[in-house]
């Protein structure tokens, strides 16, 4: 093999794993959000759940106070109408009395809904505390070895960046400018090899002339096909 294609070979084997390096770091701030995204939404739940307790709490006590006020005109009534002598004063009082009676029952039917509500609630909230802080322990586990294989990614793409140069001397600069262009437009693949004269890149069959040319040894040859470098493997 020609040993700038030899060079060739040896450069896009790093510079693929340089691109799957790329790729991997371009993908952490991505997964790094997702995870934060799913310790929020599971805030705002558990959020949303121990607001809504509070408020039943809240509107418990209002009604509450609403069967005491009426409790406390009911009283008011039977005390008048232990002062009255007029019996159609008596008569409006009793009525008075049994419409306040009946707006407490109704009172009474709201407290009992909100007790249900409260009660199903309760568990559902102590429930979701517990799964919510292993969920978040989990998660916080996760973030922190992203954030570590991010600086890690970081380092090595540097280091691999720097040392590139080096893999490329040697190589003359028109086939380093193809083979970067082919690297770009293959999907890093711009030196392929040739087997039973079929060019790994495209899998279309070399012409006999390529074939010969390329058992010659003696200059670059590319796939008439694709375009690719090819080389005959060892
Ligand atoms: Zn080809």
């Amino acid at each position: 093999m020609l040993q700038e294609v030899e060079k060739l070979l040896a450069l896009q084997d790093r510079d693929q794993r340089l691109r799957n390096l790329r790729q991997e770091y371009k993908s952490v701030p991505g997964e790094l959000a997702a995870l934060k995204k799913l310790v929020a939404d599971s805030t705002a739940k558990l959020e949303a759940s121990k607001a809504r307790a509070k408020a039943i709490e809240v509107e418990k006590k209002s009604l509450e106070m609403e069967v005491a006020a009426k409790k406390e005109q009911i009283a008011r009534y039977k005390t008048q109408q232990l002062q009255t002598r007029k019996n159609d004063e008596y008569m409006a009082l009793s009525h008075e009395i049994s419409a306040a009676e009946k707006f407490i029952r109704g009172i009474e039917d709201k407290e009992l809904v909100l007790m249900e509500e409260a009660d199903s609630l309760a568990p559902q909230i102590a429930e979701a505390e517990k799964t919510f802080a292993d969920e978040k322990a989990r998660i916080d586990g996760r973030i922190a070895v992203l954030g570590e294989r991010e600086a890690n990614l970081s380092s090595r793409i540097s280091e691999m960046e720097a040392a590139r140069p080096a893999s490329t001397e040697g190589i003359d600069e028109d086939l380093l400018e193809q083979y970067e262009h082919l690297f770009e437009s293959k999907n890093g693949r711009a030196v392929v090899p040739v087997e039973h004269d079929v060019c790994g890149g495209c899998h279309m069959k070399v012409t006999a002339q390529t074939g010969l040319a390329l058992r010659s040894d003696k200059s670059v040859i590319s796939c008439p096909q694709c375009g690719r470098i090819l080389y005959l493997p060892a």
